[in-house]
């Protein structure tokens, strides 16, 4: 895979990445040179200087053991070996009176009174002068030092040697120099590059999703830890956005076929009333079948909107010190005659006064949204308990039924918006009521679960904080 062109290059963390790199590591290696050829300099300058200064104590030796006239003779002879360009000497009082030289006409005027004020006044043993080398570019340097008593020596050489040899070392250095900007630049390049490249198969991955492939996953990679990170979290996200979207799809459909039915009845409840002449009765009884149709529906958006609202926590529970026995004693009461009915022994285990903090009308839904269910579950002549309790700090209330239980292929979908079994289709219901448990009870901080066996019958319970 390639990087793709974002716009303007420099505006790429590719591109600023590289320069950083490049330029963190060009300084650091300039840095190191720099000091490295400094240290060379101060050392081969001082080498020189400690040579001029064997030169000194050699002329001082041919004072002792020759005298002046040695010292003449040696400066004379050196007269007629070296180059008089590159190199000079001359013996001096310290009046400053020339008592022999080599030929230093091309050295121009050379210092002397200052150097020689410096050593009579005793303030140093001998003394040193840098100046420009004649007719070169080079540098040279000067040592003026005493050999004996009112005999001065003062030797010149130019710095030529010393300084090819360093600009040796400068060019490689340069060289070198260079050699790691390319260098660094391409290791920075090729390391940002590594790890982008992983960022871009997120960037890809992402681009897929926009044009509708929501099946597309990043390959996570173990390369670096945080891209690592990225891509996991990416993944996890687009999971969910799936599972989201698979239910947000599921919903509608669900919501379309439900508000289907009853919309139709109307219809044909309209459709007939037009047909044929009526008495005022029947049309009574057909505005009376229209409202009860239309109640249907607005209940289902009540019901609907309830569950949004307690999901995304626009409404808040308004909590509030309960006790929760009377609540169900209440609920058991009401649901009594359909239960007579339907000849169902409603059996509570509740105990004397059983608080927690809590939303009255929430917790009244739940209730009689869980009776309600056994009850409707349950065959002729079966069972409903209720049992209430605290343990370990938690309030368990549980609905038990002797009904036609949940299969195992259902029990994951119950919780799910519209999702109804296939044998409770015809029992009136539209599969809201376990979502709004759900939602009520989560939104209290609580928890809903269920045990279930096909022709035995089920349990439903939930669990709140005390
Ligand atoms: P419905 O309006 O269909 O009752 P619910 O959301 O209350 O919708 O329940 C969803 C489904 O869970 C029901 O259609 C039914 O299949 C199953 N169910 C819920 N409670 C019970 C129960 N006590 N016994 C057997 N099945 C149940």
């Amino acid at each position: 895979m390639s990087l793709k062109k974002t716009g303007n290059i420099t505006n790429t963390l590719l591109f600023r990445l590289t320069v950083l790199y490049a330029g963190i590591f060009t300084l650091s290696t300039l840095l190191i040179l720099i000091l490295f050829y400094f240290k060379l300099h101060t050392v081969t300058m001082k080498d020189l200087d400690e040579e001029f200064l064997g030169e000194v104590d050699r002329y001082s030796t041919i004072m002792i053991e020759k005298g002046l006239e040695g010292v003449k003779n040696e400066i004379a002879g050196q007269a007629e070996r070296e180059d008089p360009e590159e190199e000079f000497s001359r013996l001096l009082t310290f009046q400053g009176e020339v008592l022999i030289s080599t030929d230093i006409s091309s050295w121009g005027a050379v210092e002397k009174s200052e150097s020689l004020e410096t050593l009579r006044s005793g303030d140093a043993p001998y003394v040193f002068q840098s100046r420009d080398a004649p007719d070169t570019d080079y540098r040279a340097r000067v040592i003026t030092a005493p050999i004996g008593p009112d005999v001065v020596v003062q030797i010149g050489e130019t710095l030529e040697e010393a300084e090819d040899y360093l600009q040796i070392f400068l060019n490689w250095f340069l060289f070198l120099f260079f050699i790691m900007i390319v260098l660094s630049s391409l290791t920075g390049w090729f390391m940002a590059r590594r790890a982008l490249l992983d960022m871009e198969d997120v960037t890809e991955t992402a681009l897929e999703i926009s044009k509708g492939d929501y099946d597309r996953r990043v390959q996570v990679k173990d390369r670096f830890n945080e891209i690592k990170r990225l891509g996991s979290t990416f993944n996890t996200m687009l999971d969910r956005i799936q599972s989201l979207l698979k239910s947000t799809r599921e919903v509608n459909a669900n919501i379309a076929h439900d508000l289907r039915s009853p919309l139709t009845r109307i219809r044909g409840i309209a459709e007939m009333s037009l047909m044929n002449d009526k008495s005022v009765e029947e049309y009574k009884g057909v505005a009376a079948s229209t409202i009860e149709e239309c109640d249907r529906l607005i209940e289902i958006v009540n019901t609907m909107l309830e569950i949004t609202e307690a999901e995304s926590g626009i409404s808040e529970p308004r909590i509030e010190v309960l006790d929760v026995a009377p609540l169900i004693r209440e609920a058991c009461d009401l649901f009594q005659p359909i239960a007579s009915e339907k000849k169902i022994e409603i059996v509570e285990s509740l105990p004397a006064e059983l608080t927690f903090h809590g939303d009255r009308k929430k917790l009244q839904r739940i209730i009689s949204n869980l009776l309600d269910n056994a009850i409707k579950y349950t065959p002729e002549g079966g069972a409903v308990s209720i049992t209430a309790g605290t343990e370990s700090n938690r309030i368990n209330i549980a609905f038990e039924d002797t009904g036609i239980g949940i299969p195992d292929s259902d029990l994951p979908h119950i919780f799910e918006r519209f999702y109804q079994g296939d044998k409770s289709r015809s029992l009136g219901g539209v599969g809201l009521g376990l979502s709004l448990v759900k939602a009520f009870t989560e939104a209290m901080k609580g928890t809903v679960s269920v045990f279930s066996t096909v022709h035995k019958g089920s349990r439903f319970v939930v669990t709140f904080p005390q």
